[in-house]
This record gives structure tokens, C-alpha cells and sequence, in this order.
């Protein structure tokens, strides 16, 4: 029991600190006990198990109003909780884009929440963590050093603060005062590719410009975007009276891997007076390795890129980032001074609340620790050959599908995302698409391996997205192994199941 009892004569003041510290700290060690022996073993267990009806059960208890024992509740959370997560922290879960978190990171969250910080800004060192990691991540990212930065909770936030930048800057009109609501002002127009990342129309659609307003150019047979095609449409779209503000470029997209010539889309933007905004969610990341950095050339030259340390930078959830070169339009696009925070010349609030002005939250976490603490202890240089170390499993997996004749490569694999199926001659594209389906489930219920799944041309696809740093070349030959494996299963009963009939 941690709170402190109300005294029956109505005297004891209460709060939510333990009344036994001792009790406590020594929860504290078994807890990082348990977590580091689980993550030390994650290798041994499932990649990923199903929540037991019972447990399930478990999830829908009364509201507690009165307390349980410490020692119930950890129970609870060793027997309910821990053992369901959703897989991304083993060696073979290659699922959607998830990164596996470090047990170091681990200790610097715990860290911070201890800390508990408000990271709005004020004088304290929480903030200049932060502002040494932007700077650091500048750094990274070859922007400029007057660019502004932030970190969020993740790509999809962090893209939607450059977009949001984009459309204070180049939108011709005070948005912030007049809104979307006047006539008389032309329509604001984006522009991507059909492979850009579904963030974009949410985004399109919480700044009240609309779905339609996000025109999808098509893709080369590499998945980049048609460069062409793209000032077509910008030059016909102005010939048409509506006011094209933005072109995303994608580094590195969540189907194939794929990254946009951002060079030629850069000059684009210039030519055009576009913002150019780039989503580099896992893909940015190729650039903390010298020998990859060229796959990303012309990132540089964005007026705003955002980018996911919990993908490809392996830190636990929650953690993106946004630079912004302009750092005015940065700035003006956010800041918000009421008078209830007022800066002052001394003291807490001396200066004013630096990140809550570039940005829509208020009170933040302490974010950046995890950050600073990590490329402190393991250094850049060791990212940089992870990610090189990701990229050429892709490869090598590639190389598995290539020489199996029962499978077959969907798309290019010009980074670390690979898309293959099994497929056998006798079999239409409908029948593979339900078979490849049905392998792809059958493997995360065996707990064997973690993919995720996406169409290329019509066709489903098998898709391994690597951003895993536990992962073994020999965790891929097992993989495939497997699909071919479980591939002949299905078939096989499925015949059998025919003649019975
Ligand atoms: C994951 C992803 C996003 C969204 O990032 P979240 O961190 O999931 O919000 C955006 N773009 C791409 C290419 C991604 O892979």
C-alpha cells in the first residue's frame, strides 16, 4: 500500500509517495531485474503471441477505488502484460516499420519521467538537452546551423509540423488570422507520390485544405516519383487559377523503400517558390552511415524534413524529430504568448517557452534524454554501421528470394524494405494473393517471424521492413526457409482436402 492512510481524527495530509521507500526502491530493482532478464532472452521466446481469452478477461475489472498490494499489481502486470507485447523488440519481427528499443534508452525514459520535467522550455537543463540534440541531428542531416528544430512523438507529427510550416509560409495570405473559411483566395494545392505515406492525407485533412487538395503523381517503375509528370501538373493546376504551396519528397517510402530524386525535386520547388518538405521517417537515417548517405541526396536541400528516432534509430516509442530551415516561418507558424506565460527576464521564465512555440504542444516530456544519452554512449559511428548492417541483410535476403525458384522478388531493394511472395507457375495471381496471405499469418502464429504485408501492382506482397538491430543474417535464412516451407504445406493439404471431397 502506498498512500498514506487518512488519519481517523482527520489530521494526516496525503500524498502519492510510498509511506515505505524501502518497499518501493526494492520493487524498482526487481522490476529492471525482470525487464533486462526479458529483453536479455527475447531471442528465446515467440516473436509474437495471441492475448489469452483469460487475460483478456482480466482487462475488464471494476474501476479500483481502493488500493491493492504493490506486490498484486506487479503480479498482474508479470502475469496479464508483459508477456503479450506486440513483438517488435525480437530479432525476427520485421513487421510495418517498428524499431526494437535498447534496454539503455529504457533507462534514461525511466530516468526522465523520474525527472518528470516540463519541456514547453523554461530555464532548466531538460532544454538544453533538447537543443543539443536538435543541433546534433542538424548535424546528422547536413541542414544549416541557423535551421530550426523539434523533437515529437513521431513521423506522423513530425511531418505534420512541416506541413503546417509550408502552408503559413507559402499560402499567400495570413492563415493564422483569416483560416480556410475567406472566398476569394485560390485553392492551396501538395503535391507527393502515389507511394507517399498515408500521414500525408491526415494531415491535408486536419489543416482543413481537404483531401483533394493532396495530388498523388504517379511512380516510375522504381516507385519514385515522375519528376515530369509532377511540374505538369504544378504548371496546369496554377494555369487553373489554384495556388500549388508544397511538394513532399519521400525518403525512403514505407512500401518499397524507395526515395524520390530530391535533388531534381528541390530545384523543382525553387523554379516553382514551393516549400519543400521531405519525409524521411526511417529512410533520413541511411544518412548516419558514410557509405549510404549518397542514397539520400538533395535531403539537404529541404526547407523541412522529418524523421523517426524510434524507427530506424532504435529508441523506444515516442520519439521523432522535425528541422525546419527557415527558422522564422518556423516560429511564426506556432508561437502563442497569453499572458498567463509571459516571460521574464530572470528566473525560470527567463526567455520564452522555445519549444511549445515551435510546435502544438504545451507541456512536453523530457524526450530528449533518451536521445542525448544513447548517441552518447554507443556514439554515432555504431548507428551508422547498424543501419549499414540492415541494409545489407535486405540485400542478402534478396539475394535468398532470388535463388528460390518458388520465390519471387515484388520490387526493387534499394534500402532495407524487400517485398517478395512465394508463388508457383500453376497458381493465378488471385490464388497466390490468398495463399501468401495465409502464409504471412501462419508464420506470426507460429511466432516464427513478424512480416507485414502491402499490394505492388495489384499483387500481395510478403514485406520485410528492416530496422531491426537484434536481427542475424541466419534469422533471415530461417525466414525463408519457412515461407517456402509453409507455402508447400498449404498447397499440399489443400490438395488433399480436394480429394477427400
Ligand atoms: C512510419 C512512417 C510514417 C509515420 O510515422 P509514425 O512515427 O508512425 O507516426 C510516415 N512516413 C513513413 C515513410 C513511415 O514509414
Amino acid at each position: 500500500m502506498i498512500e498514506k492512510q487518512a488519519n481517523e481524527n482527520g489530521g494526516e495530509e496525503e500524498s502519492l509517495d510510498p509511506q515505505d521507500w524501502g518497499e518501493m526502491r526494492q520493487l524498482g530493482y526487481r522490476m529492471i531485474d525482470d525487464m533486462m532478464n526479458y529483453l536479455e532472452t527475447v531471442r528465446e521466446r515467440p516473436v509474437w503471441e495471441p492475448v489469452p481469452d483469460a487475460t483478456k478477461q482480466s482487462f475488464k475489472e471494476k474501476l479500483p477505488l481502493a488500493p491493492s498490494t504493490l506486490e498484486s499489481v506487479y503480479q498482474n502486470f508479470l502475469t496479464n502484460i508483459m508477456p503479450y507485447p506486440t513483438g517488435n523488440i525480437h530479432p525476427r519481427f520485421w513487421g510495418w516499420v517498428m524499431g526494437n528499443g535498447t534496454p539503455l534508452a529504457m533507462l534514461a525514459d525511466m530516468l526522465a519521467s523520474g525527472m518528470n520535467s516540463h519541456v514547453g522550455g523554461y530555464e532548466q537543463s531538460a532544454a538544453y538537452v533538447e537543443k543539443q540534440v536538435i543541433e546534433w541531428m542538424k548535424e546528422l542531416m547536413d541542414f544549416t546551423t541557423d535551421s530550426s528544430g523539434l523533437l515529437v512523438t513521431g513521423g506522423t507529427a513530425a511531418n505534420l509540423v512541416g506541413l503546417t510550416v509550408a502552408r503559413h509560409a507559402k499560402a499567400g495570405f495570413d492563415i493564422r488570422e483569416r483560416g480556410l473559411q475567406q472566398t476569394g483566395e485560390p485553392p492551396l494545392l501538395v503535391y507527393c507520390s502515389t507511394e507517399t505515406h498515408s500521414w500525408a492525407q491526415k494531415s491535408v485533412e486536419l489543416l482543413g485544405l481537404g483531401n483533394q487538395s493532396l495530388k498523388r503523381i504517379p511512380v516510375n517503375e522504381n516507385f519514385e516519383i515522375d519528376a515530369g509528370a509532377l511540374l505538369r501538373q504544378i504548371k496546369e493546376d496554377r494555369a487553373g487559377g489554384a495556388r500549388p504551396i508544397c511538394v513532399i519528397g519521400n525518403a525512403g517510402t514505407v512500401n518499397t523503400g524507395a526515395t524520390d530524386d530530391l535533388t531534381k525535386l528541390a530545384e523543382i520547388c525553387r523554379n516553382e517558390d514551393l516549400w519543400f518538405h521531405v519525409d524521411g521517417a526511417f529512410g533520413a537515417l541511411a544518412l548516419l552511415s558514410p557509405k549510404y548517405k549518397s542514397l539520400m541526396a538533395g535531403i539537404e536541400q529541404a526547407d523541412s524534413l522529418a524523421f523517426d528516432l524510434h524507427k530506424w534509430m532504435y529508441l523506444p516509442y515516442e520519439v521523432g524529430c522535425v528541422l525546419v530551415k527557415n527558422r522564422e516561418a518556423h516560429h511564426d507558424t506556432f508561437a502563442l504568448t497569453p499572458s498567463y506565460l509571459t516571460s521574464a527576464t530572470r528566473g525560470i521564465m527567463g526567455g520564452e517557452l522555445v519549444f511549445a512555440n515551435l510546435g502544438l504542444q504545451l507541456s512536453r516530456g523530457f524526450r530528449a534524454l533518451k536521445v542525448w544519452m544513447s548517441l552518447k554512449a554507443h556514439g554515432v559511428n555504431l548507428f551508422g554501421r547498424l543501419i549499414e548492417q540492415n541494409i545489407e541483410q535486405a540485400q542478402y535476403l534478396s539475394h535468398l528470394i532470388k535463388a528460390e525458384p518458388e520465390l519471387e522478388l515484388l520490387a526493387p531493394v534499394p534500402l532495407n524494405v524487400v517485398c517478395f511472395r512465394f508463388q508457383r507457375g500453376d497458381l493465378s495471381d488471385a490464388e497466390l494473393n490468398e495463399l501468401n496471405e495465409e502464409i504471412m499469418v501462419r508464420i506470426q502464429e507460429m511466432g516464427l517471424a513478424v512480416m507485414s504485408a502491402t499490394v505492388i501492382k495489384g499483387q500481395f506482397a510478403l514485406r520485410v521492413a528492416n530496422t531491426n538491430h537484434r536481427s542475424l543474417r541466419s534469422d533471415f535464412d530461417l525466414l525463408v526457409k519457412a515461407v517456402v516451407e509453409v507455402g508447400n504445406q498449404i498447397i499440399n493439404s489443400e490438395v488433399i482436402d480436394y480429394a477427400a471431397k
